[in-house]
């Protein structure tokens, strides 16, 4: 049974999708949704030895070859353009997610949609997203075994919508999570907070010069913001 996590991220899929589904580990995203019978084809990218190997032999084992491609690459070099409509890229952190749509730029010319869950640092990819016009249209939080996790989806198409007001905040806490404020997100806003306060203590007892001075002043900003969005 998929995870509750990946479960979210496949409900974003849309019907008929032809999907790339990198750093997939045991593809079980990709045999999931192509089994349901809403993906027609897939690939499922892996850079690793092991994960490959594992992809390979659960897309075998569920009987899946002739609809899923398990292909090793770095990101998105395991995709022709024009070959995929979608893409899954879930289970690492913000910084790697974006940095492996940022060296596959060229292949996302014909990709309508991208579903992204980062288990850290969403805010590095709604920047990336923003400054590269691709619109993000929702956002959810999710908590399971304990862990709070991310999933936004984005559509190629100038961004317009969901920052207006305080960008820099929306961009921290996303557009559309901010404006629901669940409860996993105030849990995982509070947890955060107490570790930018704890952050803060440690910097006033270190010593004084212009860069504890300057990560005060980030960590300060992040702490009112905190508050704002918890309030
Ligand atoms: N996507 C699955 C999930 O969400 O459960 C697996 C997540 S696993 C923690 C991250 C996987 O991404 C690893 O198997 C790793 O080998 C792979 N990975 C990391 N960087 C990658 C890259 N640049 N290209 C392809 N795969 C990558």
């Amino acid at each position: 049974k998929l995870s509750k996590r990946l479960a979210a991220v496949a409900e974003f899929i849309p019907a008929g999708s032809r999907l790339a589904d990198i750093g997939s580990d045991h593809a079980y995203l990709p045999c999931h949704v192509v089994r349901k019978g809403g993906v027609t084809f897939a690939v499922a990218g892996e850079v690793a030895e092991g994960p490959y190997q594992s992809a390979l032999k659960q897309v075998r084992l569920e009987g899946l070859s002739d609809s899923i491609d398990v292909r090793k690459g770095d990101g998105l070099e395991v995709i022709q353009n024009g070959e995929v409509n979608c893409i899954t890229i879930a289970g690492m952190g913000g910084a790697l997610i974006t940095s492996i749509l940022e060296k596959g730029k060229d292949k996302l010319v014909q990709v309508k949609k991208l579903i992204l869950q980062p288990n850290i640092g969403a805010s590095s990819i709604r920047k990336w997203l923003l400054e590269n016009d691709w619109e993000l249209v929702s956002e959810k939080i999710l908590k399971e075994d304990g862990k709070i996790y991310e999933i936004l989806v984005a559509v190629n198409g100038v961004p317009e919508a969901p920052y207006s007001g305080n960008k820099d905040m929306q961009l921290l806490f996303g557009p559309y999570l901010l404006k629901e404020r669940n409860q996993v997100f105030r849990e995982k806003w509070e947890l955060e907070k107490i570790n930018w306060e704890r952050i803060l203590t440690q910097l006033e007892s270190a010593e004084q010069n212009e860069g504890t001075l300057s990560k005060k002043e980030e960590i300060l900003t992040k702490i009112k913001m905190a508050e704002e969005a918890l309030a």
